[in-house]
């Protein structure tokens, strides 16, 4: 959260330049909050309303709530103001505080200035007044902007507090998934590409303190502000002294007066020749480049001694031997894991622009779909196994799953559906209904109000993938087998959704492994296999290929990945297994 502050005289346009940088930084996609600073005579409350009434009978903390906002007024009954910091640490729902008014607090502010009063600008006498927006040319130590400019104004305070400067996310055009004209087969890795080159990081941005950013993806590089460590230290417990004054052999040194301490460097320089206490993390005092450690020393009689040759620089750290300030430290499209946190705390990183999670919706279709198990279901209908599948597929990959229900095949329903979410998702994934056949009800919709395209993917298990725009809003169309929906799911859903998250396109890793089974592959398409590895490393395959078979997803611990041509297998022919982990769940 970043704070700047607006000041200036009375009458000098303060409330007037708050309100317009308010309505400049909301319009830019930034949620801003305020704090404003005023004299005894204003008030919250006033009599006659009832939470006067609470107050005056003596209520320490009173909570009004309305369904327009609520209010909570806290009774200081003679105590001081809580300071601004107090104040700074109860909002919670903005990127930037702008606050009005704590003229000597230490948060920069920009003065808002009328030369009418014949009073002198702030900003000569106060150093936090960085600069000032006046409505005439002034001579002043710092940026004078034009008073009735307001977005040079936020553009001003943006770059000074270090404000992300487009926190939305990207939009994708509505042809984005249109494929070439005559395209009928689409290979895998064309399919791929496609989604690669046309997707763009949808998910807006926004700043967050550090402590709060473990999970999220970094969406600008992040900058070591200071270096690490900030200066030379040591590295163990032991005596510092200078290397030159060493002259090989056995060596006698001095101790001088006082130590050395983490937190509490020693203040003076070591003399030649003379030696000094020092504890590990203590900064390197003038005079010493070499530690030894407290285990190779004798110490008695206000000296040590010590046996052997000791390098030149032993025991210590450098200033920024870890990392030097202006360094990018994490690139953007990074998702923050916690060592990340302790680095960016280290290199005095306060705060980091990150996407907010994707919000993902999922819903399922068929007449034959029940949202959930009930007892005595007739035999034609069968429960919805894709949903708890597809939404904890999305949860566990960083996402917010939202829960879009089951709609029967029909279009209207289905319409309404995609309808009503398309305003609070930013991308849907269905299950069902997308191959091109008379109860195919999504693709059928897609394509006669979306803007469909039904990619015939050659890929087993699978095939129909219907890719569309609904409001502004990418659809994936999953076929409806589970393992079906399952597969395309962690083959092309996974890093699309990654490059909409703004962690950029990602791939499993892979590895080849003898094969435990023999096949006749087809060619033409790429054929992902229910596997698991043997104890002899092979990989194993599910005894049936069926679509149907979900009992063969809970079997594996990977998928074997055969390439788009006419393969032979037999035992030991190397194949390709990813394990499930390398799909990130
Ligand atoms: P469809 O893609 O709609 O033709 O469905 C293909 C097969 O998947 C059919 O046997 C459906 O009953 C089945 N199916 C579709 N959706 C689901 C679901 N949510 N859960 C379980 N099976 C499904
Ligand atoms: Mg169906």
């Amino acid at each position: 959260m970043k704070v700047f502050g607006v000041t200036g005289w009375k009458n000098g346009g303060k409330t007037g330049l708050v309100e317009r940088l308010v309505s400049e930084l909301t319009a830019r996609g930034h949620r801003v909050a305020t704090i404003k600073h005023a004299h005894h005579v204003a008030d919250v409350d006033h009599e006659g309303t009832d939470t006067y009434r609470h107050r005056a009978a003596g209520a320490r903390q009173v909570i009004l709530s309305s369904p327009l906002r609520w209010a909570n007024m806290t009774e200081l009954h003679g105590d001081d103001e809580p300071s601004l910091d107090t104040l700074l640490a109860r909002i919670d729902e903005a990127d930037i505080v702008l606050v009005e008014g704590y003229k000597s607090e230490n948060h920069p502010k920009i003065e808002a200035y009328r030369d009418e009063n014949g009073k002198s600008p702030l900003a000569l006498t106060n150093a936090t007044v960085v600069a000032v927006a006046a409505k005439t040319r002034l001579d002043l130590p710092v940026p004078v902007l034009d008073l009735d400019d307001t977005s040079a104004i936020a553009d001003f305070v943006a770059e000074f507090v270090g404000l992300a400067p487009t926190p939305k996310g990207r939009t994708l055009r509505n042809d984005c998934f249109a494929l070439p004209p005559g395209v009928d087969w689409v290979p895998v890795e064309d399919a791929l590409n496609r989604l690669r080159t046309r997707l763009v990081p949808v998910a807006d941005m926004e700043t967050l303190d550090v402590r709060d950013g473990c999970d999220r993806i970094l969406a600008a590089d992040a900058i070591a502000i200071r270096p690490n460590p900030p200066a030379a230290n040591s590295a163990v417990d032991g005596y510092g002294f200078a290397h030159k004054a060493l002259s090989g052999g056995k060596t006698s040194l001095p101790l001088v007066d006082g130590r050395a301490a983490a937190g509490a460097p020693f203040a003076g320089r070591v003399r030649d020749g003379h030696a000094l206490r020092i504890l590990t993390g203590a900064i390197i005092p003038d005079g010493v480049d070499t530690v030894v450690l407290e285990e190779d020393v004798q110490a008695a009689n206000g000296q040590i001694s010590f046996d052997g040759a000791v390098k030149k620089g032993s025991n210590t750290r450098k200033a920024g031997e870890d990392v030097q300030s202006g360094e990018v430290v994490i690139k953007a499209g990074h998702a923050l894991r916690p060592a990340d946190l302790a680095l960016l705390t280290a290199v005095g990183v306060r705060s980091v622009d990150v996407r907010k999670p994707l919000r993902i919706g999922v819903l399922s279709t068929g007449d034959e779909i029940l949202d959930r198990p009930i007892e005595r279901p007739k035999d034609h209908r069968i429960f919805d196994a894709n949903r708890p599948m597809l939404l904890s597929l999305a949860a566990k990959w960083g996402h917010v799953a939202v829960d879009m229900g089951v709609a029967r095949d029909d279009e209207d329903e289905i319409r309404k559906r995609l309808d009503d979410f398309a305003g609070k998702v930013d991308v849907i994934l269905t299950s069902g209904g997308a191959s091109a056949g008379d109860e195919d009800h999504v693709s059928k919709l897609l394509r006669t109000h979306g803007s469909l395209t039904s990619w015939r993917v050659a890929i087993k298990p699978g095939r129909p993938l219907a890719m569309a725009m609904w409001q502004g809003v990418p659809v994936f169309g999953l076929p409806g087998n589970p393992v079906a929906a399952f597969v395309c799911a962690l083959v092309f859903a996974r890093p699309a959704l990654s490059l909409l998250a703004g962690s950029g396109w990602k791939m499993p890793a892979g590895f080849m492994v003898p094969a435990a089974f023999t096949k006749a592959k087809k060619p033409g398409r790429r054929e992902f296999l229910r596997a698991r590895l043997n104890d002899q490393g092979q990989a194993e395959v599910f005894k049936s290929e069926g679509s149907g078979r979900i009992s063969g997803l809970v079997w594996a611990d990977g998928l074997v990945e055969l390439a788009d041509q006419a393969a032979e297998i037999s035992h030991g022919t190397m194949v390709r297994y990813i394990p499930l982990g390398s799909y990130g769940i």
